[in-house]
């Protein structure tokens, strides 16, 4: 509708960013860590790639927030934000903020705002406020329960994505990037869709939920719910599998959400 053309790249590859460059092609978008992969993106190499070829460089910081990694110190034009997820971080409102420079915001957001009308109502404007307060209490306490609960499953399941943990293929660049590894990471249990619900189901502690960046511990199977959407092989060729769960570790003590964690694993026999 916008006239817009995408070429989709492995965000994990710097040389596919230089390669995939079109004449047309105006923004570089990406997430990093990315939901629900984990995969972690070299932000000062694309961003020089990118102002080598005048393009706008747009990260979605999601799941890191601010308190982690900031974009901007590693060339990023335009910051992207789900204040939905940390910056409430209690699953109270839908908001989002989008970071630039002054002329940026006018020239270019401005006009497309003022025109669409995607405008945060104050009481939710006033929640995320107050959940900014304690974004970084939140976040580093988190990232603190979730490597330890990482660390747990990783002997438990079949794979475990964390930038958090050595086992990561990026944990070197992801510690370059980040403070912390943040709350959220991503796992194969092994087996398929049977295994991942039957596990969802054990949990007593553990809510069900496709939020994340909440206080309190959710999981959910990303291939049936946030990623129902996109098209099965193009789910596998990014490797959210059948088996795949995602987890947003909160502030519970950490040894009570790894035993709710151990005693779901027992019910699917492991
Ligand atoms: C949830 C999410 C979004 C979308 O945010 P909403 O607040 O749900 O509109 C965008 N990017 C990432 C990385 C997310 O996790």
């Amino acid at each position: 509708k916008f006239g817009i053309e995408t070429t989709t790249v492995d965000a994990t590859d710097n040389a596919a960013w230089e390669a995939a460059i079109r004449p047309n092609t105006k923004v570089f978008f990406f997430e990093t860590p990315a939901n629900p992969t984990m995969d972690v993106a070299d932000m000062a190499a694309i961003c020089v790639i990118a102002k080598a070829h005048g393009i706008t460089s747009v990260i979605d910081n999601a799941f890191a927030t601010p308190a982690l990694q900031r974009p901007m110190e590693f060339g990023a034009d335009v910051v992207a934000y789900s204040a939905t997820k940390m910056m409430d971080g209690q699953g109270r409102v839908l908001a989002g903020a989008i970071c630039g420079t002054r002329e940026w915001i006018t020239n270019t957001l401005l006009p497309f705002h003022r025109n669409t009308g995607p405008t945060l109502s104050a009481f939710n404007a006033w929640v995320v406020l107050k959940g900014l307060e304690t974004l970084d209490l939140r976040i580093r306490r988190q990232s603190e329960n979730a490597l330890k609960v990482a660390k747990f499953l990783e002997s438990r399941v079949a794979k475990v994505l964390y930038p958090g943990l050595e086992s990561h293929p990026q944990h070197a660049l992801a510690m370059r990037q980040m403070e912390m590894a943040g709350p959220i990471f991503s796992l194969y249990v092994g087996g398929g869709r049977a295994e991942a619900h039957g596990l969802l189901n054990g949990l007593q502690l553990v809510d069900i939920s496709n939020n994340i960046g909440d206080s309190r511990s959710l999981m959910t199977h990303p291939a049936s719910t946030t990623h129902f959407g996109m098209a099965e092989a193009a789910r596998l060729e990014v490797g959210i599998t059948e088996d795949m769960l995602r987890l947003n570790v909160g502030l519970e003590d950490a040894d009570d959400v790894i035993a709710d964690l151990d005693q779901a694993l027992r019910t699917i026999g492991r």
